[in-house]
């Protein structure tokens, strides 16, 4: 396979495999080899792969109209716009589209900078973010991520972020200054290994942020649309931020992020404060709209919410630490290692992948069965005795 290497940037430790297509739960393989996909392509396609409703709006979309700029409006942008706010229940939101995660997040604490501008007293522009955290790769994400191991290679990075501990709301408290603006959070940890904060964390964020006037930036990129068990992971505890960031599950595969404010967020961004050429075109909100019609109309919440707790239950009954919420799991495997499970169950046909030297994740599309469940369960439990045997 090292011929597929000669010119791509080595930024990925790719695992030795050529997919070619994929249905519903599963992708094949270059050797028509099929997989149980519980990666989702980094918790991604909600749907599964090559959903009928999400390909038909693509293939309309796009023997209609493909890009026009954001110098105009289209259909699909405008009625996505009015969906998000709809599903989050702000009357009052507006939404920023983007092409990533990482973009949706910049945009958000572009929102908080220029919000803070807004108000009266000293300029603030620094956020508070949660050592473990992950907001992207761009330099600003980058520097807003709590993993130093990221940051090496790329100083100086921009300032105005500062990291306390996750799920320690004294610490952010007590690391608010007079230049803070905002604080920015998972509401579940997602890349740094499945950290689901107590129930108390984001109520405890929601009032520090009231008391100190701070936006609460809410990255939703991982947890966000039907992830958790809920529609958006700040739901389980009803803490509702100012600005919220989405992406992944968006678009299904396609390349969609959404940054959505309300309040006085929603009004901080005005005319040549932010722009991207492609964000909010036709084919990907569309792509969006198909997606977020299916999950709710298949209710897909409910099926997260229970195929978690179900996964979850067969998961502990292998005898290994498991945490999560709804359909974004891990399993610390103390002294086994993660990549070691990551090839025996892709040898097997089950995908999975390593958020830890000892922690993989599950992350299955938001459509799995029980029957889905019980097969990869059965996978891991042979590949954890193997190794346990092995090891
Ligand atoms: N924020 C969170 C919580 C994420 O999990 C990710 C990606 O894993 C990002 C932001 C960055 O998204 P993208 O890779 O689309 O830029």
């Amino acid at each position: 396979m090292n011929d597929l290497d000669a010119h791509l940037m080595q930024t990925y430790r790719r695992q030795p495999v050529r997919f070619v297509r994929g249905e519903g739960m599963h992708l094949y393989d270059s050797e028509g080899k099929r997989y149980l996909d519980f990666v989702a392509g980094i918790a991604v396609n909600a749907l599964g792969h090559a959903h009928p409703l999400v390909a038909e709006a693509v293939a309309k979309q796009s023997s209609i109209l493909v890009h026009t700029s954001n110098l105009y409006y289209t259909e699909p942008m405008v009625a996505l716009s009015e969906k998000l706010c709809e599903l989050l229940g702000w009357a009052d939101g507006r939404v920023f589209f983007a092409n990533s995660g990482a973009e949706a997040n910049e945009c958000a604490i572009k929102v908080a900078r220029k919000w803070s501008r807004m108000q009266s007293g000293p300029h603030r522009y620094e956020t508070i973010a949660a050592f473990g955290s992950f907001h992207g790769r761009t330099l600003e994400t980058l520097a807003a991520t709590g993993q130093p191991a990221k940051w090496e290679a790329f100083t100086p990075l921009p300032p105005g972020f500062v990291h306390v501990p996750f799920d320690d709301a004294p610490a952010v408290k007590a690391a608010i200054t007079s230049i803070t603006c905002s604080v920015l959070l998972e509401p579940v940890q997602g890349e740094g290994g499945v950290i689901v904060p107590s129930p108390e964390y984001l109520p405890s964020i929601r009032t520090i942020c009231d008391g100190a006037n701070l936006l609460f930036l809410d990255d939703e990129v991982q947890t966000g649309l039907g992830r958790t068990g809920r529609w958006f992971g700040f739901q389980h505890e009803d803490a509702h931020p100012d600005v919220i960031t989405l992406a992944k599950a968006l678009g299904n595969g396609l390349p969609i992020g959404a940054c959505v404010a309300r309040g006085g967020a929603a009004e901080a961004l005005t005319y040549g404060d932010h722009a991207t050429t492609m964000g909010g075109g036709p084919v990907v909100c569309a792509a969006a709209l198909a997606v977020l019609e299916v999950i709710e109309q298949d209710d897909l919440v409910t099926n997260a919410a229970q195929m978690g707790v179900y996964l979850k239950t067969k998961l502990g009954d292998l005898g290994y630490d498991v945490r999560g919420q709804g359909l974004l799991i891990a399993i610390a495997l103390g002294r086994i290692a993660a990549s070691s499970v990551v090839e025996a169950c892709r040898l097997r046909g089950l995908l999975v992948n390593e958020v830890g030297p000892s922690v993989v994740r599950l992350c299955p599309p938001l459509i799995v069965s029980k029957q889905d469940c019980d097969a990869a369960v059965s996978i891991l439990g042979k590949v954890l005795t193997d190794l346990e045997v092995t090891g």
